[in-house]
């Protein structure tokens, strides 16, 4: 079929007041970019949605492309036609015939936005339904349960008519609610977190924190690619801070709290993360944690771990089981990278039984016995390395090795 438009219906952008213009015009700003190689393309916002006209360009790319975008809800390739009762008759009988698997029964779903239209939603049922039935007698209406419902949208600026709705991302637009840094490690979790806080139109810049020499070159090119995936999402260029960790892991090791020490090193990478937040503009801090997941993510760990920091920590996965997590980490497409066997800062140093439920006391009482902990955080603060990735850099992931997740 030659759909000559493709119509955007925006997803919790379904908000009112006056945030609801800037929504829009970031979401048409994204939308340009992210679509920017279809040069052909042309964009129009009316109220509530925004059409795209193709002209000449095709479909099935553009639409690949639509889906993973945030803050559009969904999405249909439409014909245009001025609102003329013989024109719309027309291109609905045209698109009824165009489809690849003729379908059985049907029916017309009209819906007339512009009120000035002189037939009513009901009337343009009749007349389009009226219309098409003839000419295709193979075809029967089916109110209740149709294989296809034609829909005819009359607007003030034309009429479109579809039967395909395609569900994108929803959320917001990409920057909409604000800024936050995202802990990423190389593992399945984190990155699907930060997609998760992506869609709700949180701004991320990545943060991971590295043992080199203690972790290879590898792993940080994982995490690289990590980011750089969700830089595709994100629909800018997106930020990774690489953090220096060695000097802090083996000091707090050598406090020889062995079951504290996972604790420890995370409320430390709060602390660091907490003044790159402030450097960087951000006001919360992302994480991969899920509920009961290890023993630093029961409550009582993350009790005593989040109050290191005064910032919300942000933790979309907290209820999601594993399972659940792995199937989304699928569908964004890092599952694959994820299970790269390369070793993470804290896997190096976990003890044989991580407390799960440390003692604040205790925890307190360590940190504040390690004189040097502050000037270790700021040398920290002040070593990060920071990359700017873009999704076009061709990916270096390797073979996968089997069941590495659990
Ligand atoms: P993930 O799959 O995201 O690594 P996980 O199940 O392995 O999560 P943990 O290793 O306990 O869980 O980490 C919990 C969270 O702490 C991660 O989701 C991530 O947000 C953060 N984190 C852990 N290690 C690092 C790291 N090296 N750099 C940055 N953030 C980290
Ligand atoms: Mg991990």
């Amino acid at each position: 079929m030659n759909y000559d438009k493709i119509l955007i219906r925006y997803g919790d952008l379904i908000m009112k007041g006056r945030n609801r213009s800037q929504f829009e015009k970031r979401l048409l700003q994204q939308l340009k970019r992210a679509l920017r190689p279809f040069e052909a393309l042309t964009y129009f916002k009316t109220y509530g949605r925004l059409t795209i006209s193709l002209n000449g360009e095709s479909y099935e790319p553009i639409a690949a492309r639509i889906k993973d975008i945030f803050g559009i809800a969904s999405f249909s390739p439409v014909i245009s036609v001025e609102n003329d009762l013989e024109k719309i008759r027309e291109a609905s009988l045209l698109l009824m015939k165009s489809l690849e698997t003729p379908p059985k029964t049907f029916k017309v779903a009209a819906k007339r936005g512009w009120k000035a239209y002189p037939h009513s939603s009901q009337e343009m049922n009749h007349l389009v339904g009226s219309y098409v039935l003839p000419a295709m007698p193979e075809l029967k209406v089916d109110v209740r349960n149709p294989e296809v419902e034609l829909r005819v949208d009359v607007q003030e600026e034309a009429t479109y008519i579809f039967v395909k709705v395609e569900m994108a991302a929803g959320g917001f637009p990409f920057g909409s609610n604000g800024k936050a840094l995202l802990l990423l490690s190389g593992g399945i979790d984190s990155p699907v977190a930060g997609w998760m806080a992506m869609r709700k139109g949180l701004e991320l810049e990545a943060v991971h924190f590295h043992s080199y020499p203690f972790t290879s070159e590898k792993a940080k090119e994982k995490v690289i690619d990590l980011a750089r995936r969700l830089s595709y999402y994100a629909g800018v260029p997106f930020k990774l801070h690489l953090v220096p960790f060695t000097d802090i892991q083996t000091r707090l090791a050598a406090a020889k709290q062995d079951n504290l020490i996972i604790t420890l090193m995370r409320r430390a990478m709060l602390r660091i993360t907490e003044q790159l937040a402030v450097k960087n503009g951000a006001n919360g801090i992302v994480t991969g944690e899920s509920l009961g997941q290890v023993a630093s993510q029961t409550l009582g760990s993350m009790n005593v771990i989040g109050r290191a920091t005064d910032l919300p920590l942000i933790k979309p996965l907290v209820m999601m089981d594993k399972q659940e997590i792995i199937n989304e980490a699928v569908k964004i497409g890092t599952f694959e990278t994820s299970i790269l066997p390369y070793e993470d800062c804290c896997t190096l140093f976990l003890p044989k039984s991580p407390s799960t439920n440390p003692n604040l006391k205790v925890v307190e009482y360590t940190e504040a016995s390690i004189k040097e902990l502050d000037q270790l955080i700021a040398e920290a603060v002040e070593g990060t390395e920071l990359m700017t990735l873009t999704p076009d850099a061709p990916a270096q992931a390797e073979d996968a090795g089997e069941d590495r997740w659990f």
